[in-house]
């Protein structure tokens, strides 16, 4: 344990990211810790509402990328067997670990608030996606550029449903970041407010929200998720996973790793080879 903050107000629980070193980038037990955590905020009868908020200048960097983390469990046995296995186990642990745990968060059984300063990218927003509201302060910016690593997107696909199509198609073509006013007006967040607000506002809709029934709370939040899983969410979530898995797949087809790291500098190269 070690990157997750945990406590309780009254019937508010406050989860917190702690990683401010690494601008709160996860890595695989970052993202166990804060599932557990999760589980215990739904466990503890007291807890009506989750607050997800994060130390430090950024709310969450993405995945932990670093050459370190590759070179370490769970990604060494992941990809152990890949000369006869291909990125089988890749699928699988990404399908539990990343997608699975965003589709989760989603549905959990409280109402949940994200709290977002500075950063939010690629698997950041794999965190703020699933929670029921967010609340941005005014220095928050939010980006998915894993197209620069020959990916579509991130493993959860919030884009279409979050921005629709026209946005989504935008900010993941160009890889550049929407901040805190634009996300408000496209309805991605609920408020923007003065960075030193953040928390005091999130905390504040927390408290209000707590002293609904847990069971109206409950059924609504059903209502509006299923909703969206009527018009086929669900699916085109899981969908749109399998197509991240292909552009890992093409990733290692062309290069011999799960992402295209320095494309540009790869075109450039190439371009220069041909060229001579
Ligand atoms: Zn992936």
């Amino acid at each position: 344990m070690g990157y997750i903050q945990y406590e309780t107000q009254d019937r508010v629980a406050i989860i917190t990211l702690d990683r401010p070193e690494r601008r709160n980038a996860q890595n695989a037990a970052l993202l166990k810790e804060l599932d557990e955590t999760f589980d215990r905020a739904v466990d503890d009868d007291e807890v009506r509402v989750i607050v997800l908020k994060a130390n430090g200048k950024h709310f969450s960097a993405g995945h932990d990328l670093s050459p370190d983390v590759f070179d370490s469990e769970p990604w060494k046995s992941m990809m152990a067997d890949s000369d006869t296995n291909g990125l089988l186990r890749l699928y699988k642990w990404e399908l539990k670990h990343f997608f699975g745990y965003s589709r989760k968060w989603r549905d959990l059984p409280k109402p949940t608030i994200a709290a977002v300063q500075g950063a939010c990218i690629a698997a950041g927003l794999m965190l703020a996606w699933p929670c029921d509201l967010i609340i941005a302060s005014d220095d928050a910016r939010f980006s998915d550029p894993v197209i620069h690593m020959g990916i579509g997107g991130v493993e959860y696909h919030g884009h279409t449903w979050e921005f629709g199509a026209r946005k989504a198609k935008e900010l993941l073509f160009t890889g550049d970041f929407i901040d805190a006013e634009e996300a408000h007006r496209l309805g991605m967040v609920n408020k923007v407010v003065p960075r030193e607000e953040l928390e005091s506002t999130a905390l504040a809709m927390a408290r209000k929200i707590s002293r609904m029934h847990p069971h109206g709370l409950l059924m609504a939040k059903r209502a509006v998720n299923q909703s969206l899983d009527a018009q086929g969410m669900s699916t085109a979530l899981q969908s749109a996973y399998d197509m991240h898995a292909l552009g890992h797949a093409n990733a290692y087809a062309i290069s011999g790793e799960i992402v295209l790291v320095g494309l540009d500098e790869m075109t450039k190269a190439n371009k220069e080879s041909s060229d001579s």
